[in-house]
């Protein structure tokens, strides 16, 4: 029996109208879920709400790395790459090593390029140093075992390569997972809702007035703490505390594009284009994952999108190591904004760290750092809500959760495969996608097979994802929109699967 840890929504939206959170998150991207997870271990009743799906803005729009970031180096922020290497670590080995697991990446060195081949060497070095060779000894290598491992990277001008390890993961299944967890921890989650103003009794905020946008109702949440974890709207929300506060973050605009690719690659390639900025080309989900950009942004953040130019932009930049790159074998391409602290300079040069801060009111505002070190992040906010509820340090007391489905990815594939007779077995593909996806949660999603065998079937015959996700989604996975379902809960849009057939029977399932 699948465990149901979804309340309906009305039943969710009547729960948050009538009880007394210690806290409220507005924003359910992963710092606004981290927290929430945390706190709901720590004991506190927490509720934790999202103007439209979780992770539906910056948390999905992510290059899909849990890194160091080779490329801190360059600003000599060496305890913030160690700090990123503990976190990313951490989460492949204790939190979800069913969802996020190791990649090699290949540094092309060309002749004229930013950094030479000494520097290359001597930084992967450093990088693999600053995890303590967790993942090996960063190296330089030969342009034929950088060829062995990227069949397609262009070797006219190449004079050596550099080769170091970082993890990868699918950014909405990882973040829909935490959702999760906080939920099984005690926590209160409604998705489309979105915060229209703030709650005050005598100048200190005490909750926050929501409007369902799914229903259309109104209602208010009440709260003793409010943490605005809206990443790129935070200053909107601060306003909505102190209408003359000043900006305190900038943003900058990242596109990626999502392509098939012809042979597999063995490793992804980053590839240095100035002194700060690289190209990433990763296997990702079957496909090639290119990116990314870094644009100063001051419109909408809601308007957010990759344009041609970005697109443009992209390709080129990825094909100065990438030979064949076509711009029809692009399935997909999106875009996020980085929130990063205000000040002079260029957004690419600027320190990607977390930003805290408490308004007038009392109420806390988190932003900017990395999906890698969200764990991390939520740790220090809980430090400092022990403190503004009058309490003792919360996070000490927390052990290392891991997410829910751990389990080995490939033994979860062998035992979905073999549970079957032969003749009904569940396709190999289906079976290993679903283990790497749900980890041992994919026995839920096999077990609606068995309830109705059409499930089973492919949403799209390109693709490995099926209808029994479509329904898991829906019913155990907060789902409520098409693009819930096709650019979060499955891989479908990613893979350009997302038709409008595909779209019209998936509005039909979830209505
Ligand atoms: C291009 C790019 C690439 C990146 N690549 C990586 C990477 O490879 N690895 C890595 O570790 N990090 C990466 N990052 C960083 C990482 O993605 C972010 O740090 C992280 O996703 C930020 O999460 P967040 O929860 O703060 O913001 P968001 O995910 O944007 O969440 C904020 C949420 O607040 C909600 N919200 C806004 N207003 C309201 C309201 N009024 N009421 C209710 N809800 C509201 C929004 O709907 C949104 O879901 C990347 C970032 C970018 C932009």
């Amino acid at each position: 029996m699948s465990v149901r840890v979804r309340a309906t929504r009305e039943e969710t939206c009547e729960e948050l109208a009538r009880a007394a959170f210690d806290l409220l998150v507005i924003g359910g991207g992963i710092l606004g879920t981290s927290v929430t997870w945390m706190a709901a271990q720590a004991g506190l009743r927490v509720a934790m709400v999202d103007a439209g799906d979780f992770a539906g803005a910056t948390s999905s729009a992510s290059s899909k790395l849990v890194h160091g970031g080779l490329r801190y180096l360059q600003t000599g922020n060496l305890r913030l790459v160690a700090e990123n290497h503990r976190e990313r670590r951490a989460l492949a080995e204790d939190i979800a090593p069913h969802l996020v697991k190791p990649l090699e990446f290949v540094v092309p060195i060309y002749r004229g390029g930013p950094h030479g081949a000494a520097k290359t060497g001597a930084g992967v070095f450093l990088y693999s140093a600053l995890s303590a060779f967790g993942d090996g000894v960063g190296r330089l290598i030969t342009p034929h075992q950088a060829v062995a491992r990227v069949p397609a990277l262009r070797t006219e001008g190449l004079r050596a390569a550099a080769l170091y390890g970082d993890h990868q993961m699918n950014d909405s299944r990882v973040a829909v997972m935490t959702v999760r967890a906080a939920v099984e921890a005690g926590a209160v989650v409604l998705n489309h809702a979105e915060v229209v103003g703030l709650r005050l009794s005598r100048g200190v905020v005490c909750g926050a007035e929501l409007r369902d946008r799914v229903g259309g109702t109104e209602f208010g949440v009440s709260a003793r703490l409010v943490l605005n974890a809206t990443g790129p709207w935070v200053d909107r929300l601060r306003r909505m505390e102190d209408p003359g506060a000043a900006p305190g973050i900038r943003l900058s605009k990242g596109a990626h594009v999502v392509m098939r690719r012809g042979e597999p690659w063995k490793a992804a390639l980053t590839t240095p284009i100035d002194k700060y900025r690289v190209s990433f080309a990763i296997p990702w989900e079957d496909h090639l994952l290119l990116g990314t950009t870094d644009e100063e942004y001051d419109g909408d953040p809601a308007e957010v999108r990759a344009t041609e130019a970005d697109v443009d932009q992209i390709l080129a930049e990825a094909g100065q190591a990438v030979a064949g790159l076509r711009r029809e074998d692009v399935t997909y391409a999106f875009a996020g904004l980085r929130v990063l602290p205000g000040g002079p300079g260029s957004t690419a040069a600027a320190k990607r760290e977390t930003v805290v801060t408490q308004g007038p009111g009392g109420m806390l505002s988190v932003a900017g750092g990395k999906w890698t070190t969200y764990r991390h992040i939520g740790r220090v906010v809980l430090g400092t809500l022990g403190r503004l509820l009058g309490g003792d340090e919360l996070a000490p007391v927390l052990p290392a959760v891991p997410l829910p489905g751990l389990a080995s990815p490939d033994a979860v594939a062998m035992r979905l495969w073999t549970d079957r007779e032969p003749g009904a077995r569940m396709d190999p593909i289906v079976a290993r996608h679903l283990a790497t996806h749900y980890g041992t949660l994919a026995f839920d999603v096999a077990r609606l097979i068995r309830e109705d065998p059409r499930l089973g079937e492919r949403v799209h015959p390109g693709g490995p994802d099926i209808w029994a996700q479509v329904v898991y989604a829906r019913d155990h996975e907060w789902a409520v929109t098409v693009d819930d379902v096709v650019r979060r809960r499955t891989t479908l849009t990613v893979r350009g699967l997302d038709t409008p057939e595909v779209r019209a029977e998936i509005a039909k399932a979830l209505s």
